[in-house]
């Protein structure tokens, strides 16, 4: 009898007992290899001595204090690490405890933004189908994945949706990715000019899509062409970031990869690493200056922020992946792991691609790949999966089943960056 209240209260879970390099192991003594690090959160890998000893520390030094009188050497100290590695402009960090959090708060700096430079009317944001940012109501209103939203659509505020870049179902066979890039442009101006660029605050957009749809990486070109149509209308650009920063994808910003940079970018799971529950924003200088200079003070704060002990786990991962050059190795593997997984299974009837970036790599599955026919949904086939896997010692992190038109089930998987070819 458990009082806790499960994600799936019919399903019996095991008990997770220790994490030790890139295993779990449950309370049976079974091992797993981790390979999706939970939802790409775990980059490296469990039970890391270097990690445990700098939040060790920091309890011991300072376990709190309220950012309302105080900042900490350990926050000061991670902001400095994520600017010194990102692109001139993007300056300025805001902490917080949970992706669903930055993407909130990304949402209301953007608002804050416009109404400091005397444009109260821009409100609303625009998001695109497939994709998630998050379960809380403000996340989850701006997420396109319309089974976890649709319990909740009464409560969720209006924002419109604009259609995902995912080349393999939707780029017409006519269709070069220039052309696709300029549709899918095209359809962002026609969504602003719509609702009046006076009303817009934000476009939000995953940089490379996660959950939803398994590793779907846009056409060259697409980013800049949203960008410039963002910059048109004065919106603001916010990259999601969340499952795809910070290495995942083989550069420390999957937005590297796009030649652009953003506004407003959030990040979470690879930053604490799963050491610690943090999360951030980063800001660009036109962001900060026009609240900076306009009220002083940013109409937002929870309890948790810039929790000096979840910093210091989190400036001791971003540290290890530096000094152990982690981001080329999540290059190199992620390149190793495709290849692999395009040789086993690039063949396979049910398999209909196998893309992704760095150690970011999704199998799509469908019924019929001549047909392009996907499974039956009621065949809860990721369920399947998922269980199948964990009888056999893999954590993998399956998703789809026709969400929201994606076409097929597909398996994510995101190992921690310091695996190896052998693992
Ligand atoms: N944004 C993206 C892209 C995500 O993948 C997730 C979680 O999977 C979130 C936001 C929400 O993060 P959290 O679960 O930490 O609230």
């Amino acid at each position: 009898m458990t009082h806790i209240i499960h994600r799936n209260p019919r399903t019996p879970l095991a008990t997770a007992v220790r994490g030790l390099g890139s295993y779990l192991i449950d309370h049976e003594g079974r091992r797993y290899y981790d390979g999706s690090g939970g939802a790409a959160v775990s980059c490296l890998g469990h039970g890391h001595p270097e990690v445990a000893d700098a939040v060790i520390a920091q309890i011991r030094t300072l376990e709190y204090a309220h950012t309302s009188f105080f900042t900490s050497e350990p926050a000061e100290q991670l902001a400095d690490t994520l600017v010194r590695r990102s692109p001139p402009g993007l300056a300025h960090v805001y902490f917080l405890s949970s992706g669903s959090e930055a993407v909130e708060t990304a949402l209301k700096l953007a608002r804050q933004y416009h109404v400091e430079r005397g444009e109260p009317g821009r409100w609303r944001s625009i998001a695109r189908l497939q994709s998630y940012h998050g379960n809380t109501l403000g996340a989850l209103a701006a997420g396109g994945h319309q089974g976890r939203r649709r319990l909740y659509q009464p409560l969720l505020a209006d924002v419109t949706h604009v259609s995902a870049c995912f080349p393999l179902h939707y780029r017409r066979p006519e269709e070069s990715d220039d052309g696709y890039g300029d549709r899918l442009a095209h359809e962002l101006d026609t969504a602003i000019l719509e609702a009046g660029p006076e009303t817009v605050s934000a476009f939000i957009a995953e940089t490379v899509v996660g959950a939803t749809a398994g590793a779907v990486c846009a056409v060259p070109g697409y980013f800049r062409k949203l960008r410039e149509v963002c910059d048109r209308h004065g919106v603001v650009f916010i990259l999601d970031e969340v499952m795809s920063g910070l290495g995942r994808t083989g550069s420390y910003h999957a937005f590297e990869q796009e030649g652009v940079v953003p506004d407003l970018l959030c990040l979470a799971k690879g930053l604490g690493g799963g050491y610690q529950p943090i999360a951030a924003v980063m800001a660009h200088d036109r962001i900060v200056d026009a609240i900076a200079g306009g009220s002083g003070a940013f109409q937002h704060g929870h309890t948790y922020i810039g929790h000096p002990v979840a910093c210091a786990g989190a400036l001791a991962v971003q540290n290890i992946i530096e000094r152990d050059g982690l981001v080329q190795r999540s290059a190199t593997l992620g390149r190793y792991l495709q290849d692999c997984l395009r040789e086993r299974l690039g063949g396979h009837p049910h398999v209909n691609d196998i893309r992704g970036r760095g150690l970011f790599q999704a199998v799509e599955l469908v019924q019929d790949r001549e047909g392009n026919r996907v499974f039956d949904p009621g065949l809860q086939l990721h369920a399947r999966i998922k269980r199948t896997a964990l009888a056999r010692g893999l954590l993998c992190y399956p998703g789809g089943g026709t969400v929201d038109g994606v076409r097929g089930d597909h398996v994510l998987l995101a190992p921690p960056y310091t695996t190896t070819q052998e693992e």
